[in-house]
């Protein structure tokens, strides 16, 4: 089956979208200019229920919304194409609007760049010292934009706002000058937009003897939600399929972190299909979403996602707070509601499903997991962790915020009993 793609300039083509006013149409339009956006045929016909938009949580998962720009961007762009401005216009207009979104959260293009003989290697990031984080350039873009997406700038068509790499022999150098690295996360984008070829020109070498070190092979993906007959129909899904087994069969543990939002996206038949096809190759799926106001920020969502997984033999493995870029402020949860719906679904669901954790921020010094509220001596404080640090001594050291029921992220958290800074700042 051919994927039928629609972007900003063919929404007009959308007939579903005809049951909204006009009004909410041009809106739609005005965000898609700013923001990424893409749809499929098949989260048109299969996962959107237009009987419900746009509430609908799918919808709202792959249509911008107007509140998702600020008044002041919305209405730029908004009288740039009321006026009918040219092209040239309202893309530079579009362009300064990114610089103000906070494109690169956590310094991700100047922090975690790895380097080889001085040299800075694009399209990798080594932040933690078991993973490295392969952009390969072919796969920076999804089968369909989510609103929310964090990696947005790899889609918006600005070079200097995107990491990609061309040419795997750097991540093969790079591995063997890095003996610590046991594991490789090809991430994206969606590296499942690529070819099987392509693919297996990073992967199978990977697997030959000098690479033992590397025990575990990640790839990133939403392709079950957006497009299951990846692993079906399309003309070399036998032979992704295959290099999976190949990962197996050669020892090494191979992951598909697959990205769900909602129980909404494990439905429809061909998603049941494409996963018990992957699970026959040997490899295990861990599942992954961000908490997203609009979407999922309910503990009962959670509960029967975490439930269904665990019953098709997916791992639930992080619940993420949305990260400061873009439309955040369309998504966010604080954290303390945030760690109230995790705890709420988490009370319901077995010890199978409780290996998720989370809910995590991916900060700039490590990923902080919101353990609980704790009230010590007369004072009230947020417990936080470190799952994953930039510093490996700093992960599983507990340390204390003062309770804030309006943060959202860990830079509007202050340190908790008297402490002028966080432990990890004194480096
Ligand atoms: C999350 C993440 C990883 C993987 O961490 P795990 O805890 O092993 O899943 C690696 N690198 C970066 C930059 C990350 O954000
Ligand atoms: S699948 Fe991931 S990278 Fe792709 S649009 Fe969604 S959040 Fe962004």
């Amino acid at each position: 089956m051919e994927t039928r793609l629609f972007g900003t300039h063919q929404l007009s083509q959308i007939s579903q979208l005809e049951r909204l006013s006009e009004e909410q149409r041009f809106a739609i339009r005005v965000v898609a200019t700013v923001l990424p956006f893409r749809v499929n045929h098949y989260v048109i016909d299969q996962l959107i229920d237009w009987d419900k938009i746009p509430q609908d949580p799918m919808f709202q998962l792959c249509f911008p919304q107007a509140e998702m720009l600020s008044t002041t961007h919305f209405n730029r762009i908004a009288d740039l194409l009321r006026q009918q401005a040219s092209t040239e216009q309202i893309k530079h207009a579009a362009q300064e609007i990114h610089k103000e979104l906070n494109p690169h959260p956590a310094n991700q293009q100047t922090l975690n760049v790895p380097r080889l003989d001085e040299v800075p290697i694009t399209g990798m990031q080594h932040k933690y010292r078991e993973t490295v984080l392969y952009f390969p350039s072919q796969g920076q873009f999804c089968f369909s934009y989510c609103t929310f997406c964090f990696r947005w700038p790899q889609f918006v068509g600005e070079k200097e706002l995107r990491i990609a790499a061309t040419d795997p022999e750097v991540l093969f150098a790079y591995l063997r000058r890095h003996p610590e690295v046991t594991d490789l996360l090809i991430t994206g984008g969606d590296p499942l937009v690529m070819s099987a070829r392509r693919l297996e020109k990073i992967v199978m070498p990977l697997l030959k003897e000098e690479f033992s070190q590397l025990r575990n092979i990640r790839i990133g993906s939403k392709a079950l939600s957006y497009w299951p007959y990846r692993f079906l129909t399309d003309h070399d899904s036998d032979d992704l399929l295959r290099l999976f087994e190949c990962v197996t069969k050669a020892g090494k543990h191979m992951a598909l972190m697959v990205h769900f939002n909602h129980w909404r996206e494990m439905q429809p038949e061909p998603v049941r299909t494409a996963i018990s096809r992957i699970q026959g190759t040997g490899a295990v799926l861990r599942t992954q979403s961000p908490l997203l106001r609009h979407i999922n920020a309910a503990s009962d969502i959670w509960q029967r996602m975490w439930q269904e997984q665990v019953q098709l033999g997916l791992i639930p493995y992080y619940m993420f707070i949305v990260r400061d870029t873009g439309p955040r402020s369309y998504f966010e949860v604080p954290l303390v509601e945030a760690w109230n719906i995790y705890r709420r679904a988490v009370r319901k669901v077995s010890g199978l499903a409780r290996t998720v954790r989370g809910p995590s921020m991916s900060a700039g010094p490590g990923k902080v997991e919101i353990q609980g509220v704790v009230e010590l001596t007369g004072e009230k404080a947020l417990v936080l962790r470190f799952i994953q640090g930039r510093n490996p001594n700093w992960v599983q050291k507990p340390f204390f915020a003062r309770y804030d029921e309006a943060a959202t992220w860990l830079d509007q958290l202050k340190p908790a009993f008297g402490e002028e800074r966080f432990f990890y700042e004194e480096e």
